[in-house]
C-alpha cells in the first residue's frame, strides 16, 4: 500500500477546508486508516464505528485485540450517541482540561461502536485532543475516530512523522505530518464510572491538577503494585522499549558511570539517557539527553525520541538515569519503567 504524506502547517487558518485534511478525512470515511498528530503523540485514526477500520488499526500495529482504543471526539454532543450518561464530576472535567491530554472512561451504549475497538468491554474511553490538525480532522469527518498511538505495538510511540513511517510505511493510507508533538507522553486515562474517579494511566494532566477540580481521586493499585492486575488492559504488556536492553539505575551519577565502564570492558556498546545538566559527566558510546531535568516537561516532551535515538546508535545495552516519581514525573517514569521491563539497578 502507498502510504500518503499530507504536511499541513497547523498555524494556519480553517485547516478544516485544507485540501490534505481533507484527503484524509476521505480517506476516514472509506474506512481505511490515517496517522494524525495530537499535543500528546501521533495516533492511528480509524472510524470507530467500522469493523473493517478497527481491524486494520490493530492489524497495522499488531496490537493485541483485548486492548481497548481511545475515541476522539471534537464536539461533546457526539457523546450522547455511544455514552449511556456522562456523570456530574465528568462534566467538571471535561470543563477544565478538554481539550487536552485526559481521557475519560464512560459507560457505553450498546450497538454503536465497533465491539473491537471497545474490546468487548460495557465501557468506552474517549478524549478530545488539543491539537488544530486532529481537531480539523476529526470535524471534517464528523465520525468518531478510535486512535491508537501511531507505532508498531511494543515500540516507543511517535512524537514526528517520520517516527510513524518508521514503523508503518506501506501499512496506512497515510500521516498528516503536523511536525513535533508536545506533551510527548501520552493522555491521563480517568475512569468516571464509580464515585471516586480512578486514575488509571497517569499521563499529561496530574493527579494533583485532577484533584484541584473534583475533589478525591484515587489511583489504580496496579500502579504501584506488579501483582496486581491493571484497570486498563494495555498497561499489562511492556511498551516503549528501545532496541537495547534499557537498565533504569538510582544511585548518584558516579554510580552510573562505574556500570558504563564495567560493560565497555565486556566489549559493549554502552547507552547513557540522561538529561542536559549532566550530559558532559558521562563518558560513553552514545550519551543523549532528553530535555532538562529542571524542567520535567521538556523530558516528558523528547523521551520517545530519545528512546527511538538509541536504535539508530546500535548499542547493545542502556542505562538511564531516574526522574521524581511526583507531578508529570509520575507518567515519565510510568513509561520508562516499561520501556525498561521494570529493570532497575540500585547502588
Ligand atoms: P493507547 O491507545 O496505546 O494510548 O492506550 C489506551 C489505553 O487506554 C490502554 O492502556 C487501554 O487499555 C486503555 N483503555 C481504553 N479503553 C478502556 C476502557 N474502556 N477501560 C479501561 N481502559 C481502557
Ligand atoms: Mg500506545
Amino acid at each position: 500500500m502507498n502510504t500518503n504524506i499530507w504536511i499541513v502547517d497547523k498555524y494556519v487558518d480553517n485547516l478544516e477546508n485544507n485540501p490534505q485534511v481533507v484527503d484524509a478525512a476521505n480517506s476516514l470515511r472509506k474506512n481505511e486508516v490515517v496517522a494524525l498528530p495530537t499535543e500528546t503523540v501521533y495516533g492511528l485514526g480509524g472510524n470507530a464505528e467500522s469493523d473493517e477500520a478497527v481491524a486494520k488499526i490493530f492489524a497495522a500495529k499488531g496490537r493485541p485485540g483485548d486492548n481497548p482504543l481511545i475515541i476522539h471526539i471534537a464536539d461533546r454532543n457526539q457523546l450522547s450517541r455511544f455514552v449511556t450518561e456522562v456523570p456530574e464530576k465528568a462534566v467538571a472535567l471535561m470543563d477544565t482540561f478538554w481539550p487536552g491530554p485526559l481521557t475519560l472512561i464512560f459507560k457505553k451504549k450498546a450497538g454503536v461502536l465497533s465491539e473491537k475497538a471497545t474490546a468487548g468491554l460495557d465501557t468506552v474511553a474517549v478524549r478530545m485532543p488539543d491539537h488544530p490538525v486532529a481537531l480539523a480532522l476529526l470535524k471534517t469527518c464528523g465520525l468518531p475516530i478510535a486512535a491508537p498511538s501511531a507505532n508498531s505495538s511494543g515500540k516507543p510511540s511517535p512524537t514526528k512523522a517520520e517516527h510513524v513511517l518508521d514503523d508503518l510505511n506501506g501499512k496506512i493510507a497515510g500521516v498528516l505530518d503536523g511536525g513535533t508533538t508536545g506533551v510527548g507522553v501520552e493522555s491521563t486515562v480517568v475512569d468516571c464510572t464509580a464515585e471516586i474517579p480512578v486514575i488509571l494511566r497517569p499521563g499529561g494532566v496530574t493527579k494533583e491538577q485532577l484533584e484541584a477540580v473534583v475533589g478525591e481521586v484515587h489511583e489504580d493499585a496496579a500502579l504501584k503494585d506488579q501483582s496486581q492486575r491493571p484497570k486498563a488492559p494495555g498497561m499489562k504488556y511492556t511498551h516503549y522499549a528501545p532496541n537495547a536492553p534499557l537498565y533504569m539505575v538510582a544511585g548518584p551519577k558516579e554510580f552510573l558511570q562505574t556500570l558504563v565502564i564495567e560493560k565497555e570492558q565486556e566489549g559493549l556498546r554502552v547507552g547513557v539517557l540522561t538529561t542536559e545538566e549532566n550530559r558532559s559527566f558521562y563518558k560513553a558510546d552514545l550519551v543523549l539527553a532528553c530535555g532538562r531535568r529542571a524542567e520535567l516537561e521538556t523530558v516528558a516532551a523528547s523521551l520517545y525520541d530519545t528512546l527511538r535515538s538509541f536504535n539508530q546508535g546500535h548499542v547493545d545495552i542502556i542505562f538511564s538515569e531516574i526522574f521524581p516519581n511526583e507531578g508529570v514525573g509520575h507518567a515519565i517514569m510510568n513509561r520508562l519503567d516499561k520501556a525498561a521491563g521494570h529493570k532497575l539497578i540500585t547502588e
